[in-house]
């Protein structure tokens, strides 16, 4: 997404683009190298993530090796908290903070070299060698942010997965205003809800319906459901232009009602995903995150009551965590009318307040990559391999229920269905490990 939206940024400036999604596209190693070979970029940005952290790091030296003169950048949340880590790596020279576009924007117009005045930007003193860190930069104005060039890229991967149909992402909101201790998002897009204007979003969904033919839309943004007032006329501008789309979207808990949520399902929405973050209202309070397990309930119950298909995602391992919460939590996922549930290990990225309080009480475990997949601290009392464990053990819980299996078979379209088998057969063999 953030490379698409650069991209749009940069075609502007008149810069000839190569886009590409390498895991999407099953680009490896040696035909990157290769298209980098032919297409010799002066610039080379791509993001980074903390479980793969070292991987797309060390990125940079092979882009060297094949390019030597093209100047290398990265950008996302890991790197915006811990520069200087990825400057460490000797082939990488810029270091993206916060939300990239007009940054990496700025870069191009300057070329190698004259970076003084770049805000957002860390890169190597090339005198001495050591990180320099230009201040913050100022995040985009709502309606500065640019639309994704997604004719930039290859879309033809990407497809929903229960249905196969092709899908695009549509982000009209940036930034969150909640402060809940284990999530990044506030660090890359800011606290401030920056909501692009209705207009503007809905135009840029029947845009892609004209050139991409594509019907089904996710509305990315990390709390898309903040704002009643924007989400009740997003919908009514996509019931107006009578656009038949269906889409789906992120929320919070205690940010819907029944008459927003019915609105939405008049516009297209067939699934919203909740954050239901944990079933114990005391690992609930320490997070931040300011909902209740009741909270929960009547949220789910009343998107299910309307006929919108639910997923619920929780995380295991929280501060405050013990054997009884985290079957607090799997009770209420047992219990709720979801169609979808989602176990996590709460994992602490650098830049959240969960990072901090880790390595203040020395719970991080030294060995361990932070993934949302294999948990990162031993708590009091509770060891990351029980976290583990117990998240295996919630899965096959969860899903184990013929109801569980009735939900998904309903849910899938006929061409999704051998995807569905290849990863069913790997989630089983890994559930019951
Ligand atoms: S978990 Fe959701 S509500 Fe909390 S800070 Fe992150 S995006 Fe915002």
């Amino acid at each position: 997404m953030s490379l698409a939206t650069t991209a749009s940024l940069l075609e502007r400036d008149g810069h000839i683009l190569r886009v590409i999604d390498c895991p999407a596209v099953g680009l490896d190693r040696a035909r990157l190298g290769a298209l980098a070979k032919i297409f010799q970029p002066d610039f080379a940005f791509w993001t980074t993530a903390t479980p793969t952290l070292n991987d797309d790091l060390n990125l940079a030296g092979f882009i060297k090796k094949n390019v030597p003169d093209a100047v290398t950048g990265v950008f996302g949340t890991h790197v915006t908290a811990l520069p200087e880590v990825a400057l460490a790596n000797p082939s990488i020279d810029a270091v993206v903070r916060r939300e990239p576009e007009q940054t990496i924007r700025e870069i191009c117009l300057h070329g190698p070299g004259d970076w003084e005045g770049i805000d957002g930007l860390s890169f190597r003193d090339w005198e001495t060698g050591g990180p320099r860190h230009n201040r913050d930069r100022g995040l985009l104005r709502p309606e500065d942010i640019p639309s994704p060039a997604w004719r930039s890229l290859d879309i033809s991967p990407y497809r929903l997965p229960l249905k196969g149909r092709p899908f695009l992402i549509v982000a009209p909101i940036r930034g969150c205003p909640y402060i809940c201790n284990f999530c990044t998002a506030p660090l890359y897009y800011g606290k401030k809800l920056r909501k692009r204007p209705v207009t503007m979003v809905v135009d840029e969904i029947e845009e892609n319906m004209g050139m991409f033919k594509v019907r089904d839309f996710f509305i990315w943004a990390d709390t898309f459901t903040a704002d009643k007032g924007y989400v009740k006329a997003f919908s009514r501008e996509i019931v107006t232009r009578g656009l038949k789309i269906s889409w789906t979207c992120n929320s919070r808990v205690d940010t819907v009602d029944r008459e927003m949520l019915s609105l939405m399902k008049e516009a297209g929405l067939w699934m919203i995903s909740f954050g239901l973050e944990s079933g114990n209202n005391e690992v609930l309070e320490q997070t931040g995150k300011k909902i209740t397990v009741e909270q929960s309930k009547g949220a789910v119950s009343i998107a299910h009551e309307l006929g919108i298909k639910t997923s619920g995602h929780f995380v295991l391992g929280l501060p405050g965590e013990t054997e009884r919460s985290m079957n607090d939590t799997l009770k209420l996922a047992l219990d709720l009318p979801l169609d979808i549930a989602q176990f996590y290990t709460a994992a602490p990225f650098p830049g959240t307040r969960l990072y901090d309080l880790a390595l203040k009480k020395g719970w991080l475990q030294t060995d361990s990559t932070l993934a949302q997949d294999r948990a990162a601290m031993d708590l009091p009392g509770l060891p990351g391999q029980r976290v583990d464990a117990f998240r295996r053990y919630a899965y096959r819980r969860f899903y184990e229920r013929p109801k569980a299996a009735w939900n998904i078979i309903s849910m899938v379209e006929p061409r999704a269905v051998g995807h569905l088998l290849r990863t069913l057969g790997a989630f089983l063999g890994w559930a019951r490990d």
